[in-house]
Formats: C-alpha cells, sequence, structure tokens
C-alpha cells in the first residue's frame, strides 16, 4: 500500500478582491477534497479521482471552468479539458468545447479512442454522439465582467491606446480560476486533470495549455496540472518540464521550484501543482495567489 495524495487547484492570479468570494471558494476546496480523499481511501484509482475532482470542480460556479467559465471576445463559452494517465503515459482532451456542462466527461471518454485530443468541430459531433445535453454555462458575475470589459475594449480603441496586453489577468480576475487536480492513489498510480474556460475575453480560436501537456502531464513518476496564463504556461512547456525534472533526479520541491523561478525571471504569470511517486505535493507561482489545498494521510496543506 502506497501513501496516497491528492492535490486541488481553482486558478491563479491576482488576490481575490472580496473576503466572500475568498470564503466561498474555501469551503469549496474544501468540501470537494474532502469528498475525494473519502473516495481514495475507498480504494478508488488515481484516474477516477482525477474525473471526479474536475467534474466537482466544473459544477461550482466558483471557477473558471464548466458552470461558472470566462466568456471569449465573441460572447460565447468554450471550454478546454485533459486528462493524463500517468501508469499508461496517456493523454486525452478536449479544445474549445461549446454547450456542454462536463468537458472533463469527454476528456475521460476520449482515453479510449483512436483521436484522443479533439479541437471544438470535432468536439460538437462528439458531445452529439455521446447524446451531452445542450448546457448553458454562463453566470452573471461572468456576464458583467464581459459587458465590463467590451467596453474597456472599445474606449481603448477610441483612444487609440492598444489592447490588453496576453500578459495581463483582466479585472476581476477575468480569466483566472481554471480547476485541476493531481493525485496518486493507494496502488502508487498517478494521474493528472485540469479544466478552464480560457483566459476570458480571448479570440476565436485561441488554444489555452490546459489540453496540452504543458498544463497538464502525468507519468509514472508525478502528476503536474498548471494554471495561469496559457501563453506563458506553453513557452514554458512547465508541466512536462517539471516531471522530466523529477525523472532525472530531482525532488519535487526542487523541480517545481527551479522551474517556478526560471519562469519569474521571464516574468511569467502561472502556476502549478503536483505530485509525485514518493507521495510527495508541492505547488508554485509567480503570481500572487494560488488557490489549492492538498492532502496526504492527516496532513492538509493550503497555498492561500
Ligand atoms: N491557463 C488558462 C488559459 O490560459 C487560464 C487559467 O489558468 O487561468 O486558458
Amino acid at each position: 500500500m502506497k501513501n496516497p495524495t491528492i492535490v486541488i487547484h481553482g486558478g491563479a492570479g491576482r488576490a481575490l478582491s472580496d473576503k466572500t468570494r475568498e470564503k466561498f471558494v474555501r469551503e469549496a476546496l474544501s468540501s470537494i477534497i474532502e469528498r475525494l480523499w473519502q473516495g481514495l481511501s475507498a480504494g478508488a484509482g488515481a484516474m477516477e479521482i482525477a474525473r471526479q475532482g474536475c467534474i466537482a470542480l466544473e459544477d461550482c460556479e466558483h471557477f473558471n471552468a464548466g458552470l461558472g467559465s470566462a466568456i471569449q471576445s465573441d460572447g460565447q463559452v468554450r471550454m478546454s479539458a485533459s486528462i493524463m494517465d500517468g501508469t499508461r503515459q496517456s493523454f486525452s482532451g478536449i479544445i474549445n468545447v461549446e454547450r456542454v456542462q462536463n468537458p472533463t466527461v469527454m476528456a475521460v471518454h476520449l482515453q479510449q479512442a483512436r483521436d484522443r485530443v479533439l479541437d471544438g468541430v470535432g468536439a460538437v459531433r462528439l458531445a452529439r454522439e455521446m447524446r451531452l445535453p445542450l448546457f448553458d454555462a454562463v453566470v452573471p458575475r461572468r456576464l458583467e465582467e464581459w459587458i465590463r470589459q467590451g467596453r474597456k475594449e472599445r474606449s481603448d480603441d477610441q483612444a487609440q491606446v492598444s489592447a490588453p496586453s496576453s500578459t495581463e489577468v483582466g479585472p476581476d480576475d477575468r480569466g483566472s480560476g481554471t480547476v485541476g487536480v493531481v493525485v496518486r492513489d493507494f496502488t502508487g498510480a498517478l494521474a493528472a486533470s485540469t479544466s478552464t474556460g480560457g483566459r476570458g475575453f480571448e479570440r476565436v480560436g485561441r488554444v489555452s495549455d490546459s489540453a496540452t501537456v504543458a498544463g497538464n502531464y502525468a507519468t509514472e513518476y508525478g502528476a503536474v496540472s498548471c494554471t495561469g496564463i496559457g501563453e506563458d504556461i506553453t513557452d514554458e512547456a512547465l508541466a512536462a518540464r517539471i516531471i522530466v525534472r523529477v525523472q532525472d533526479g530531482m525532488t519535487l520541491d526542487e523541480a517545481v521550484g527551479a522551474s517556478i523561478e526560471e519562469a519569474r525571471q521571464r516574468e511569467r504569470r502561472l502556476a502549478a501543482i503536483a505530485v509525485d511517486h514518493r507521495g510527495q505535493m508541492s505547488w508554485g507561482k509567480t503570481t500572487e495567489l494560488l488557490l489549492a489545498v492538498g492532502r496526504t494521510g492527516d496532513e492538509e496543506r493550503w497555498a492561500f
């Protein structure tokens, strides 16, 4: 029997603007990790916990995934999700899917498929094949953000000020709140899952890191889920880089620390949570805040 460990996150970015929201986020993370821990203790495998965890986080409107996803520039929600089985070193994901409740369900389904990563066009067809009901993921808070951002961009245009740079996490943490789960089960198997509504107000067709191995990666050595500016995470190949370092002999803390430090020097805005084959947990960030909690044995650790 190996030490089971779980870490979950609900995104990274600037400090939360209000205390009530922080309380909701804390309560949501706390109850979700408790439920996952019970499942793990009852013998559920790493992939099943990664699946359940991301679905529970997607169903919670406080996060930018599933219900409560950020809205893209054309007013549409498009979500991306992935899951990776560390034992089989098998990645599957869905990119920019519209009108489903849980993109993670589709990413899990694709684990058994020949074509394991689908874009928006393929996703619509798959959702139909899977008979997934149509779902509206928009919540009032996101709609207000989108309207505000639209006004800002129009007034910027009039003032001939350039559009916000891709390194800006917008007002009200517009794009933050991506979710992720990394887990090691009682048999020592590892898995990672990540789900996002994207950066918010992005150009149609933009691909997030969350359904790539830069943002979500697992092998027999460890599992990592990232959050932050997708372009920054991709430039750093962050999740895969951390795991390769563990494989090359670094401890998990060293691998996360070195990768985050390099990213900080390049002024990236990102964060990662990780577990390894020894049952260690770790996380790191270049942002002000990372909403994460981890559990192993009796120890529960919070990142904020
Ligand atoms: N990484 C996500 C993206 O860029 C956003 C986030 O994690 O907050 O799409």
